[in-house]
């Protein structure tokens, strides 16, 4: 007998049908002997329902208000879902977040998690009772209701999984589970078994939006195993755990990540002296804009180019900011590129294995696509391209890693 989390998103619960297949599918997990806790999302579109209530009242609601306007959304689902648990003779109790004490910081509407109290949940447990607990919600130690952002409740399942040393935290969503690229763009991408927690961290932030990020930053700090599974399938999904827990004959490459919503900034004729890319960077920085890829060249002559990437939303603040920076250093100038993508190959396995990079390059250079910046971690190489050739870059790397399905298929 376990004890699991698991987790019901907006599309899961979408409609008083979806919740019943929901309860349905606790019952067996129930029958097989498993404790459980349920983590439910508002039903789908009803957050954003409810934040445009708000809006029609008031542009700006005070954060605490607002917390308490959306906070209903996952309030609604619990007592729909332990109603219909119940219609289907499972005892089973409904707790919000404050019942349960999940105590977070006081900051509206992107609260954190400080302290889960488990003994209520415990009790319920022990009663024989499927213990169904509001996600995105906590209070604060003023007793106001706080959430933790959007996304939130991806956040709560595994906050409840690591208070409680559950065995496995489930995620039910919408997809099958986390996939070797985005399916949209390569028919072939396969559905992953496994992935550790730092290739998906590197994957989540590169764009496969499939967990809220901070929710695996989470579950790696606290190693607790998390599943991405479909809650219209009956399908294991994608489990994400430690290194050690791979498939032996896991592949060196897990995935390519890739996004289109950079662009690129090249200051030039940049004077070789200490102190210039912090005078660039640094302004950008203060003005709250994100930089993603650096790269100095080295200084030919006494001069030097600094091009750096950012979210192609904040290019034109950006760009006025470096002009401003590049006229007081005596820089050559500023030119921009907003049809720029980043495409990265991510692995744990390439700590361990040479020639990953020189088959990346081989096999862009093979598609005529010109590389702009290559950048690498330990885990990960990325590379900007220009938008135009995306596509292309992505599906025949995802052929010369042998990610897809036929690949595989072929190689046992
Ligand atoms: N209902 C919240 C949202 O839509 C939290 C969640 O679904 O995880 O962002
Ligand atoms: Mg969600």
């Amino acid at each position: 007998m376990a004890l699991f989390v698991l987790k019901f998103g907006g599309t899961s619960v979408g409609s008083v049908e979806r919740i019943a297949a929901v309860a349905d599918r606790i019952i067996s997990m129930r029958s097989a002997g498993h404790d459980l806790v349920v983590v439910v999302s508002a039903m789908s579109g009803e957050t954003n329902r409810l934040i445009a209530l708000a809006e029609q009242i008031q542009s700006q609601p005070t954060p605490r208000e607002l917390d308490v306007l959306v906070s209903t959304g996952e309030q609604v689902t619990m007592a729909l879902l332990t109603m219909s648990l119940h219609k289907r003779g499972c005892s089973a109790k409904s707790l919000t977040g404050s019942q349960v004490q999940i105590l977070t910081d006081a900051a509206h509407t992107r609260a954190r998690i400080r302290q889960i109290d488990d003994k209520r949940i415990r009790a319920e447990l022990a009663n024989g009772s499927v213990v169904v607990v509001a996600g995105f919600q906590g209070v604060d130690e003023h007793g106001n209701i706080t959430t933790l952002g959007r996304g939130g409740s991806d956040t709560s399942a595994v906050a409840l999984a690591a208070a409680l040393k559950a065995d496995e935290c489930q995620i039910y969503t919408d997809v099958k589970g986390v996939y070797t690229t985005d399916p949209r763009v390569v028919d072939d991408a396969r559905l992953l078994r496994t992935i550790t927690f730092e290739e998906m961290l590197e994957l989540a932030s590169l764009g496969a939006k499939v967990l809220q990020i901070r929710s695996v930053e989470f579950a790696g700090k606290y190693k607790v195993p998390l599943r991405v599974l479909s809650s219209f399938e009956d399908d294991p999904g994608t489990l994400i755990s430690l290194e050690e827990n791979r498939e032996m004959e896991a592949p060196v490459i897990a995935g390519i990540a890739f996004t289109r919503d950079e662009a690129k900034v090249t200051v030039s004729g940049v004077p070789d002296v200490p102190g210039v890319a912090y005078k660039v960077l640094g302004a950008v920085g203060d003005a709250g804009i994100d930089v993603d890829v650096i790269v100095q060249n080295a200084a030919a002559g006494n001069s030097t180019d600094i091009t750096f990437t950012v979210k192609r939303q904040d290019l034109e603040q950006a760009r006025e900011i470096v002009e401003g920076v590049a006229r007081t250093i005596g820089a050559a100038g500023v030119s921009v590129d907003k049809k720029i993508a980043k495409v990265s190959l991510v692995g744990v396995g390439m700590r361990s294995h040479a020639g990953i990079a020189s088959l990346m390059f081989k096999t862009l250079a093979e598609e005529a696509i010109n590389i702009q910046i290559i950048t690498t971690s330990e885990i990960k190489i990325s590379v900007v391209i220009d938008e135009k050739y995306l596509e292309l870059a992505v599906r025949s790397l995802h052929a010369a890693f042998g990610l897809g399905e036929e690949a595989l298929a072929a190689s046992v």
